[in-house]
């Protein structure tokens, strides 16, 4: 039996998108994407695939998360295009670490990295941090149960999401 609390089946993105729109995590984890058609998402990856080429390590996807790159330093790497998300951005890299220490992968710290601002930031995560996430687990394991899609809020963020045209056609 899954403990609530356990990251399984969950992703980086689900908590990305837990603090953006629950509408849009409930269609992402039930598999209906829109991520490929959209030139935003593209954009991100482009600049993934071309921003940080030095001083790269790949690491293949474990436990639901996909980090962009990790350095000597011990510190993972998150590349966003914009900043205007980034309570979900350090929320996202926030879990790695967590997923990351539970697996005995530790000490490490993370920075989030925005090329076309010329901007970063520092993310470390502290125990209330780690309860924090415990408790966004289990609200997200809750609120996935639920048979439909919360309904429609509009959102500022709307026109930009990879949903929009679901959502508003
Ligand atoms: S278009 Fe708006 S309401 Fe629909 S999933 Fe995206 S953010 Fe949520």
């Amino acid at each position: 039996m899954l403990q609530k609390t356990q990251t399984q089946n969950l992703t980086g993105t689900h908590i990305n998108y837990y603090h953006i729109c629950q509408r849009k995590l409930w269609l992402f984890h039930h598999g209906i994407t829109m991520e490929a058609e959209s030139v935003l998402v593209q954009l991100g990856r482009l600049m993934h695939e071309e921003s940080y080429q030095r001083d790269q390590k790949e690491i293949p996807a474990f436990e639901g998360i996909k980090l962009d790159r990790i350095t000597s330093d011990n510190v993972i790497h998150e590349v966003k295009k914009s900043n205007k998300l980034e309570d979900a951005h350090v929320w996202q890299l926030k879990y790695y670490l967590y997923v990351l220490k539970k697996q005995g992968i530790w000490p490490l710290s993370g920075r989030l990295e925005y090329p076309k601002l010329r901007k970063t930031l520092d993310i470390t995560l502290n125990a209330e941090d780690e309860k924090e996430i415990g408790r966004i687990i289990c609200a997200i394991n809750d609120f996935l149960k639920q048979p439909q899609p919360p309904k429609i809020k509009k959102m500022k963020i709307c026109r930009k999401c990879a949903y929009f045209e679901y959502c508003w056609a």
